[in-house]
């Protein structure tokens, strides 16, 4: 017998942190949604399933607090009130301190987990979301009207706009045939969690080491040992990273304990090691007819300033916005002249972004002399010059350009 269609709105692809947030705002603002994700939710909370944590900036704790998700993860953020960064071992660093700024925390670190575990509660109890998953697309016409899809257990879609958020390997990009072009780091981040004699502070930290970056990223601590407990972003190069996450625990946590130094005193590593190669990417365009990428489908950036989920959340909001007033003023949601408006909106920002991270990463993953002694006296300058600080503070926080209603505070 064959399955019913189901008429929506929208169709978004790929449901994890950004498509999953992106499904509940639309829903928020008014417009139907099918969201498939091919991964099975039951294991989207497993120790295994993704060992990254994000720094959320204040912006975007604004987003996921509109959908509903900061109130289930809440308990399980860590506030970052203090942000050093410093090259190597230099007594030069920079050291950005929330209360220059108003006292409100830059942002907040929340395990990837937890973002998942809100989604896994809250997609499958919207009305107006028919969240399926596990599942994929097998087939995807576009046409002058509308899209169809069909999933692979025959499950029959039509909408007005379909959303690739698949992540950086996109079969929505590649069926539209948008352009990607991508450059590799040569560097591997190795992500693990670790607990440690004595407390964070809520303090990120950030050495860069010949190697790339070095960040210890405070999370919320046990009831026993609050603030004890980082995660670790450790970029190596791409040819000695198999070795790292091949040495046994010992030796792992003696090469751990060499980069992270002894401040926070004895480390102790809890749960396994995660290895993600890093590269760059950009989408030629963002849109194609009845049809947009959104977060690491469009760009895929360098994690040396934790800003890719915070670039995909804008995304989010500002794309959410767009088609919500779309839908009110009756226009039709999948057209050029919609989907115009959120390319125009979201394009500079993250080509800014892309761009700057991927000066910072060339800048400071070596150890030429010139080049150390110039950034070492650049760090050291904008920590001497106020207004430049503070600047820098407001981008961290992600309260600098043209912020969508949900980076506000507001609804759609
Ligand atoms: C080491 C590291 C540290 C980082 N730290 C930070 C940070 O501190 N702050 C920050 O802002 N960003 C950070 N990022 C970036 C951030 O993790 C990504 O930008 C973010 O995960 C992108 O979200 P996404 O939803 O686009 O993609 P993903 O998280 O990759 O999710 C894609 C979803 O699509 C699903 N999917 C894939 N293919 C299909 C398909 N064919 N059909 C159906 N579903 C599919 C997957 O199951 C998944 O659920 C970091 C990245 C790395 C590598």
């Amino acid at each position: 017998m064959s399955k019913k269609i189901t008429k929506i709105d929208v169709l978004v692809i790929g449901g994890g942190l950004a498509g999953g947030t992106l499904s509940l705002a639309l829903a928020g603002g008014g417009l139907s949604v099918a969201c498939v994700d091919r991964e099975d939710p039951k294991g989207w909370t497993a120790p295994t399933f993704d060992g990254r944590a994000s720094a959320i900036a204040i912006s975007s704790k604004r987003v996921l607090d509109a959908v509903g998700i900061w109130d289930i993860i809440e308990n399980e953020t860590a506030p970052i009130k203090d942000i050093r960064v410093a090259d190597g071992h230099s007594p030069l660093f920079l050291h950005y301190d929330h209360s220059e700024l108003g006292g409100e925390p830059f942002g907040f670190m929340v395990e990837n987990r937890s973002i998942r575990k809100a989604l896994q509660m809250l997609l499958p109890a919207k009305k107006k979301i028919k969240h399926f998953a596990p599942a994929e697309v097998s087939e995807l016409v576009r046409d002058e009207n509308q899209v169809s899809a069909t999933l692979n257990d025959g499950s029959k879609i039509t909408a007005s706009l379909v959303i690739g958020c698949e992540g950086r390997i996109s079969p929505t990009r590649e069926s539209a045939g948008i352009k990607l072009t991508q450059w590799s780091y040569n560097q591997t981040a190795i992500v693990c969690t670790v607990e440690h004699e004595r407390p964070h502070n809520f303090c990120a930290q950030e050495h860069f080491l010949p190697s790339g970056p070095f960040a210890i990223l405070p999370l919320p601590g046990t009831a026993k040992k609050p603030g004890q407990r980082s995660s670790i972003v450790w970029t190596e190069r791409s040819d000695l990273a198999p070795i790292m996450m091949d040495l046994d625990d010992d030796d792992f946590l003696e090469e751990l304990q060499m980069r992270f130094g002894d401040f926070l005193g004895e480390l102790k590593i809890i749960g396994p090691r995660f290895a993600y190669p890093l590269t760059l990417q950009f989408a030629e365009s963002y849109t194609a007819d009845r049809l947009a990428l959104v977060a690491d489908a469009a760009h895929g950036m360098h994690p040396i300033a934790g800003q890719g989920l915070n670039m995909g959340l804008r995304d989010v909001a500002v794309l959410a916005e767009v088609l919500s007033d779309a839908k009110k003023s009756g226009l039709d949601i999948g057209s050029a002249e919609v989907l115009e408006k959120y390319e125009r909106w979201r394009r500079f920002d993250n080509t800014l972004m892309l761009a700057v991270t991927d000066v910072l990463t060339h800048l400071f993953s070596n150890d030429i002399k010139p080049i150390k002694l110039a950034r070492d006296i650049g760090l050291g300058a904008v920590n001497q010059i106020p207004p430049l600080k503070k600047l820098f503070m407001r981008h961290a926080m992600g309260t600098v350009g043209e912020l969508p209603k949900l980076m506000r505070g507001e609804n759609l």
